[in-house]
């Protein structure tokens, strides 16, 4: 896919609107427009990557600034219950959007498995 074409380059070049929780250097963390729980925010690199299939060492230092960009959008959100962090990867997962995001969830109780 073009990178172009990429819904969540066009949010992060402000192209597109979002409702921005958070941004950092090289993250950005703003509302998923179809909440699945009373918080659903998505944390994503600025930089396009498709999955976290494409990740590899050279991502640690931006998967240390996403994990703590995560961990304050939870604190935040007041998510003293606990929350759920999850990364679709591929079609069988049902990733719609091919640039890497965590969804940051919580505010409700939540069962396991997913479907
Ligand atoms: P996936 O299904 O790939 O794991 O997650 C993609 C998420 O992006 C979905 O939860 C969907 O609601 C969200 N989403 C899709 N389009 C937009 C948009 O234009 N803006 C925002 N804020 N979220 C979107
Ligand atoms: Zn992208």
């Amino acid at each position: 896919m073009n990178v172009a074409d990429c819904l969540f380059c066009k949010i992060v070049a402000k192209e597109l609107g979002s409702e921005i929780v958070m941004e950092t250097d090289n993250v950005l963390a703003f509302r998923d427009i179809n909440p699945g729980a009373p918080t659903h925010v998505l944390v994503i690199p600025k930089e396009h990557i498709a999955s976290a299939q494409e990740l590899g060492s050279e991502h640690g230092t931006l998967l240390a600034e996403m994990f703590g960009v995560m961990a304050d959008v939870a604190a935040g959100a007041g998510l003293d219950g606990g929350h759920r962090l999850v990364t679709n990867v591929g079609p069988d997962a049902g990733q719609s959007v091919h640039h890497l995001h965590f969804h940051v969830l919580g505010g409700r109780a939540m069962s396991w498995p997913p479907g």
